[in-house]
């Protein structure tokens, strides 16, 4: 059910989305809003085996959308490098599609806090970050978005490039 890309030889292997989803530090997710607007909402995350953690507030335009449609995407943009006198951008990005839901599970959510705690502030002690997850445990809402699709996609320039050798 989900597209095929249409330029063959643009998409990237599932590794390189992987590596992309590891090193890029925030996303947009794409979530059936009110009223058919699509809600696109730009969040900080952490990818672990096959599965996207988002932290957020208990409530909000977000909650309410993953409420009424567990169906979403998540855009990552890896590059996006400008090239003014050729009217176009060196671009790689990643877009995942899965089924999004709350972590109810007390286990599963302080583990996913965890794995996004550690990304982000990877020098904090151990201690130190329990304390800020205790601190944070009653109004936080973690998210798990379960990758159903996975797609790749960087600009004819940059895959010529990779061909050729040259590093971009
Ligand atoms: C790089 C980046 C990383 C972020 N990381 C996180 C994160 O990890 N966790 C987190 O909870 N939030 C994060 N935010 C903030 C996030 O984008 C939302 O503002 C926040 O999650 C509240 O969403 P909501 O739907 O509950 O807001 P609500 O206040 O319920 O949304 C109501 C309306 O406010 C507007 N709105 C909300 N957020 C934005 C926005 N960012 N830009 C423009 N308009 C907006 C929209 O029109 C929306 O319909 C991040 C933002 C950026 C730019």
């Amino acid at each position: 059910m989900f597209r095929e890309m249409r330029r063959k030889g643009q998409e990237l292997s599932k590794k390189e989305c992987i590596a992309i989803l590891g090193r890029a530090t925030s996303g947009v997710l794409a979530l059936a809003g009110d009223d058919g607007y699509p809600y696109a909402v730009p969040l900080s995350y952490v990818y672990a085996d096959g599965k996207v953690y988002f932290h957020c507030a208990k409530e909000g335009h977000k909650l309410d959308a993953v409420r009424n449609c567990g169906k979403a995407s998540f855009c990552v943009i890896d590059q996006d490098r400008i090239i003014p006198e050729k009217y176009t951008t060196y671009f790689r990005s990643v877009i995942v599609f899965g089924k999004i839901r709350i972590l109810e599970e007390e286990d599963l959510k302080r583990e996913a806090i965890r794995k996004l705690a550690i990304r982000y502030a990877p020098k904090d002690s151990a201690e130190s970050r329990e304390r800020e997850i205790e601190r944070e445990w009653g109004a936080l809402c973690m998210l798990e978005l379960t990758a159903e699709h996975m797609s790749g996609k960087e600009a004819i320039e940059l895959v010529r490039q990779r061909k050729g050798g040259s590093n971009v």
